[in-house]
């Protein structure tokens, strides 16, 4: 038994911890930045507020975490961030393909817990900041569960609070609310009447119960739909992100009122809930009832930090290049009226850049207080800028490049600002390219991979002749493509087939875009006119009169009219995609961006795939065989396709794809690392959206790695990760390495993007 004497106070336990790095806020961009830098060796304390990690993404609030492939509703094709982020996601989609929050829950903890570098203190409230001089020197929190505060010194920190409370106690400058248009020259800088922040929103979840179920509201709930303008956009069936629009609070104080806002939040959504089930308009939903409100609002804005540059609408629209490029985006500009679910205007204003985009690394940090990075929704980007940069998976990508920063600053003895130029940025592009974060126009160039110096053989490589006839053909009622690795020079001939029960006309044009790796269809290198008698499955063939200049997407384009039908094609391919100029429900829905006079944003058209089990293939013959596939990619240092497919492809027909890595000499190899392809194309959406795979049908499910003697060094039967790391006990010393790839997940031929090998 414990006695306590009275007296006349006490304190709460302190613990101290001392770690290398100290990252606050557990959102999906501050869990990524931890795992990421205590993979690369450091010490970490992860500390969140909350009993789970993921913010925004975790089961306390259900938003899906987006990029920059944007639902697919964008060109930015084969654009999933990669690194950290990516493999969450993956593994999510393999053990939960229907998208469970809760699940999701625990696959972002068993990341986090599995780290022996990481500390993660949940439940913990930073509220205090200890300083010397300028820096940091500790952060300090409470945890009301286990009633102890916590002092975490170190000498690096990141703030990924969202709201940021380690640069507002710690005194970094930062900027609330919008830029003046002319400020960074911004046609998209909003003025008062649309409002300068973003407000929160509260989702809910129904479920059906099988039998009917009555609803009362609480005293709380809006008694008048009509409050809300867009009342008639209510239906019965959505839930969670589906009521994204359901917003308030971009006219308060979004970091001081947000119980404010998290009350009339409430009164929206028990409000929607009582008209879909007392208004008698929704008699399918008899049977529903509220499974899950939300408790916490989602934040979409507070403040925004200064660091030594703050990415702005330019950047964004422009695809401007920067020497420190670490992360990219490439989400809309997606601006939403302050007045919210109150507002009549339209929920929110989109406009897409014509690919991803870089963040440079100047946005990472404080520019004032020497030892404090950025991550999450809070670096330093304009109002117009954070629009866009504010996507979970791009606060992740983000975030990782500030894990492997903090490592790069811990091992070297560093402040941040240090990194941001010469031997130190390049090494830094280099690791994080290492770990899978694709970054725009970089290839890893490492001297230490010895499959840079190997000669590489395949057993066989894809030549593709054709993409045989065996699917559904589709209508021509919008404009279809189809997206080919073109290399230099001449193009091949091309032969479509077509229905055309009645005869009709066919224009093919072959696009390509401005920009080598970018995936807008923007520029007509050649069109050419068919007329087609009536009858089915008619060879139209098409030789473009152009060439290509450098290795880059062609997109071959058919105009028709709904009776005609071209046909497709059951088999699936890296590297190629078809595509449709038409609207997407989630993202454009006229399948067209058209730019408002001095918005400082550019028309185009949108050319989307179609999400499996969809999405085929167009059927066509190629004469000579497209030859995009080659084995020498493997050491390319670009592990997804961008301006070629970057992969090596096996031939269908092979039935033991083979690639073998050799060299004169033996050489020890205790390291090697595998790229598989796991669709980089799919958005993985980790709630709402039922995943029709639990892995990519184009990666390598099964693989066999040897050594010369045909030893087995490694194998995996479950492989659904672009990563395969094998490390050995001891080196092996070899002058061959054979990957021997398996079957793929949906029948596509094997396909590996990179094999590296280290001492
Ligand atoms: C309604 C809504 C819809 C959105 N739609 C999408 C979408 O569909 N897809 C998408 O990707 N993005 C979407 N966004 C944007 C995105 O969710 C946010 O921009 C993103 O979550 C910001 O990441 P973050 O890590 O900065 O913040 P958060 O995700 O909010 O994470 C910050 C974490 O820090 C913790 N924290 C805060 N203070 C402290 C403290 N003092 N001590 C310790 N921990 C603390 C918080 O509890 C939280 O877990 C949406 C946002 C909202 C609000």
């Amino acid at each position: 038994m414990i006695t306590a004497p009275a007296t006349d106070h006490r304190l709460l336990k302190c613990r101290t911890i001392d770690a290398d790095f100290v990252v606050v806020g557990g959102g999906l961009g501050g869990t990524c930045t931890a795992i990421t830098a205590a993979r690369a060796g450091i010490k970490v304390v992860l500390i969140q507020d909350r009993p789970v990690l993921g913010g925004n993404c975790s089961s306390e609030v259900r938003l899906w975490v987006l990029g920059a492939t944007s639902h697919m509703g964008n060109n930015n094709r084969w654009a999933r961030e990669g690194g950290v982020v990516d493999e969450i996601l993956l593994e999510n989609t393999w053990r939960n393909p229907e998208a469970n929050p809760v699940l999701f829950d625990t696959v972002l903890l068993e990341k986090a817990v599995s780290e022996p570098n990481l500390t993660l203190l949940l439940n913990t409230a930073v509220n205090e900041v200890l300083k010397d001089g300028e820096a940091i020197t500790a952060v300090r929190g409470f945890n009301s569960q286990n009633s102890t505060t916590y002092e975490v010194r170190a000498p690096l920190f990141c703030d990924a609070s969202g709201d940021g409370v380690v640069g507002f106690l710690a005194g970094a400058a930062f900027r609330m609310g919008a830029e003046a248009k002319e400020e960074f020259n911004e046609g998209l800088a909003p003025d008062q009447s649309y409002g300068e922040l973003l407000g929160h929103s509260i989702y809910f979840y129904s479920k059906d119960t099988g039998r009917p179920v009555s609803f009362t509201p609480p005293a709380f709930a809006l008694k008048d739909i009509t409050k809300i303008p867009r009342w008639r956009n209510i239906k019965a069936q959505d839930m969670g992100c589906r009521f994204w629009w359901l917003e308030y609070g971009g006219r308060c104080d979004t970091v001081h009122d947000t119980e404010d806002i998290k009350w009339e939040l409430w009164k929206v959504a028990y409000g929607v809930w009582n008209h879909i089930k007392n208004s008698g308009l929704f008699p399918e939903a008899a049977n529903l009832t509220l499974e899950w409100v939300g408790t916490i609002p989602g934040k979409r804005e507070s403040r925004r930090f200064e660091g030594p540059y703050m990415l702005n609408q330019r950047d964004v629209v422009e695809q401007r290049r920067f020497p420190d490029t670490v992360a990219f985006g490439g989400w809309s500009l997606d601006l939403h009226p302050a007045d919210g679910v109150y507002s009549p205007k339209s929920g929110c204003n989109q406009y897409h850049s014509r690919g991803i985009y870089e963040i440079p690394y100047r946005c990472l940090y404080s520019r004032n207080v020497p030892n404090l990075f950025l991550a999450g929704r809070i670096i330093s980007v304009t109002h117009v800028a954070f629009s866009s940069t504010r996507v979970m998976a791009t606060c992740s990508h983000a975030g990782q490049a500030v894990g492997m920063a903090a490592a790069l600053c811990t091992k070297e003895k560093l402040l941040p600002n240090d990194l941001s130029s010469g031997v130190h940025l390049a090494n830094l592009q280099q690791e994080l390219l290492r770990s899978g974060q694709h970054l725009p126009g970089k290839a890893l160039r490492e001297a230490a991979d010895l499959v840079q110096q190997a000669t590489i053989s395949a057993s066989s490589t894809l030549r593709l002749h054709a993409l045989p006839k065996g699917g559904e053909p589709l209508p021509l009622d919008v404009p279809r493509a189809i997206l080919l690795p073109l290399a230099a020079g001449p193009v091949p001939t091309m032969t479509f087939w077509i229905d055309a029960p009645q005869g009709g006309a066919v224009r093919l044009e072959l696009r390509t875009s401005n920009r080598p790796d970018n995936h807008t269809p923007d520029i007509v290198l050649a069109s050419q006119e068919v007329t087609l008698a009536p009858g089915l499955a008619q060879a139209v063939h098409v030789t473009f009169p152009c060439s290509i200049d450098q290795a880059r997407y062609g997109f071959v384009c058919l105009f028709g009219s709904p009776d005609l039908r071209v046909h497709t094609s059951d088999h699936r391919l890296t590297g190629i995609l078809s595509v449709a100029c038409k609207g997407d429900a989630a993202v454009s829905t006229h399948g067209a961006q058209v730019a408002p006079p001095d918005a400082g944003v550019e028309s185009m058209e949108f050319w989307t795939p179609q999400r499996r089990p969809g999405g085929r293939n167009l059927a066509m013959a190629f004469q000579p065989a497209l030859a995009a596939f080659d084995a020498s990619q493997i050491a390319n240092g670009i592990d997804r396709p961008t301006n070629a497919a970057n992969a090596w492809v096996a031939d269908p027909v092979d039935h033991h794809p083979t690639l073998t890595c050799s060299w004169s000499q033996p050489h020890a190899i205790r390291r090697v690392e595998l790229w598989f392809d796991s669709d980089f194309d799919h958005p993985l959406e980790n709630v709402l959206m039922i995943n029709p795979e639990r892995a990519s049908p184009f990666g390598v499910r099964r693989w066999r790695l040897r050594d010369a003697s045909g030893r087995e060094l490694a194998a995996s039967d479950d492989q659904h990760l672009s990563r395969a790391t094998v490390i050995l006990d001891s080196p092996v010393i070899t002058d061959r390495l054979i990957l021997e790839c398996g079957e793929t997940h949906g029948g596509a031929p094997a396909a590996v993007f990179a094999i590296r090998a280290y001492a």
